[in-house]
């Protein structure tokens, strides 16, 4: 197993500390970038015995990449947590249940089969009306409100016909493991986009999950294995666009794994800095006079570093008022699985990024992460302040002249 001796490149200078969402939530050293590193340091010596705590603040760590991203040290932090989690993983006790929520909940991340087995059941339960029973299972918010959000929008088939009439170029599309499962919305409004604005769309058949929550969650074995899957689905140059930022962040990660991988990272951008970089499209926008919030995902701030591009692609609809919610940081709490295995931390995040929503007074919310959608979704709808959640694509989409 690697090792955590990166942790000796920390100086501790504590920079990191005031960009920390977990540190400013509790106060607690232990919960602070610098805290979980020297933490990580006495899981690396194995004569210390360990303790629930160091188990507590590692697993309360949203792996929001604030801290690595700035700090002047290089400390690869989220590399190391992904490491020391797998140790911990090793030694974890945990109960059945909590060990059959983890297996089903990855294997259904990894098997397209189980995807499809589970996405016809639910389907099947929505058409029953059996679906609104999950408001009244025993789970954390967003887990119910997530299993609601698994109606279909849109028929996943409706795949434009990839055509020669390529006049844009050609382009292959990341759908991921929840694309077609639980955000059907932008992947339908993703093709329909990149076709009306010229480009050849395919969907490589062989594609699967980009492996983000199990490297996250000490399965680093896995997270490998998904990204062979998908390095030998996305054949030739063409770039290989991703909605979710998440799994745009995970592909450049890619570059870990094998040449082949790393030209797989090179390849794979972000949707909204891909039509940033190529231009204003000569239709136009139809104006849209309205106030939208925008929400930046910690993937999109911290690990793509591409925030200007949504802005960017946004001011091309005219007359449109964008209000940026969390500017200077404040992560939702979704962080993958984090949502389900932390909600009470995951809810207090949520909860003042739901504050801010309020205070913009807008009327619509644009984020351009699948699970920052789903936790702000069923938070703003447990507060009673409904509101429209869209990826930037779809309002791009809708306001695309003809
Ligand atoms: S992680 Fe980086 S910024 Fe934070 S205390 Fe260590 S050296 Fe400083
Ligand atoms: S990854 Fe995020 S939550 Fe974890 S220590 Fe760094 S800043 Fe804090």
């Amino acid at each position: 197993m690697s090792d955590l001796s990166a942790t000796e490149r920390c100086v501790k200078c504590g920079l990191c500390l005031p960009h920390c969402p977990t540190f400013a939530l509790t106060g607690n050293e232990a919960d602070s970038p610098r805290g979980r590193i020297r933490l990580m340091q006495l899981l690396d010596q194995t004569e210390i015995p360990l303790s629930s705590g160091l188990f507590t603040h590692l697993d309360q760590c949203l792996q929001c990449h604030a801290c690595e991203s700035m700090c002047p040290s290089k400390v690869p932090f989220s590399d190391l947590m992904d490491t020391a989690r797998a140790r911990l993983e090793a030694i974890r006790k945990r109960s059945f249940g909590q060990r059959l929520a983890r297996r089903v909940g990855l294997a259904f991340a990894a098997s397209r089969g189980l995807r499809r087995i589970g996405s016809r059941v639910i389907h099947a339960a929505q058409r029953l009306q059996l679906d609104k029973a999950a408001l009244r299972l025993p789970l954390s918010t967003t887990a119910r409100h997530s299993l609601l959000a698994l109606a279909p929008a849109g028929d996943p088939r409706s795949r434009p016909a990839p055509g020669n009439q390529s006049p844009a170029g050609r382009i292959q599309l990341f759908t991921g493991c929840t694309g077609d499962a639980l955000d059907r919305t932008t992947l339908a409004a993703s093709r329909r986009l990149l076709s009306r604005l010229g480009y050849a769309v395919d969907e490589p058949s062989g594609q699967g999950c980009c492996g983000a929550l199990h490297q996250h969650n000490g399965e680093l074995q896995t997270a490998a294995h998904l990204a062979d899957i998908n390095v030998a689905a996305f054949r030739g140059e063409d770039p290989v666009l991703c909605f979710a930022s998440g799994c745009a962040a995970r592909l450049q990660d890619y570059a870990r794994y094998s040449n082949a991988a790393a030209r797989l990272a090179q390849r794979s951008v972000d949707i909204l800095g891909f039509l940033a970089e190529r231009g204003k499209p000569a239709a136009g926008f139809a104006p849209l006079r309205a106030r939208v919030a925008l929400h930046l995902p910690c993937t999109h701030r911290n690990v793509l570093q591409q925030t200007q591009a949504i802005t960017e692609v946004l001011g091309w609809i005219p007359e449109l008022d964008v209000i940026t919610v969390n500017p200077d940081g404040g992560c939702c709490g979704a962080a993958g699985s984090y949502m389900l295995s932390q909600p009470d931390m995951s809810a207090r995040l949520a909860d003042g990024v739901a504050d801010r929503i309020r205070d913009s007074r807008a009327g619509l919310l644009l984020t351009t992460n699948i699970g920052c959608a789903l936790q702000l979704r069923a938070t703003l709808a447990a507060r009673q302040q409904p509101l429209e959640v869209l990826h930037p694509v779809t309002l791009l989409e809708r306001q695309l002249a003809d």
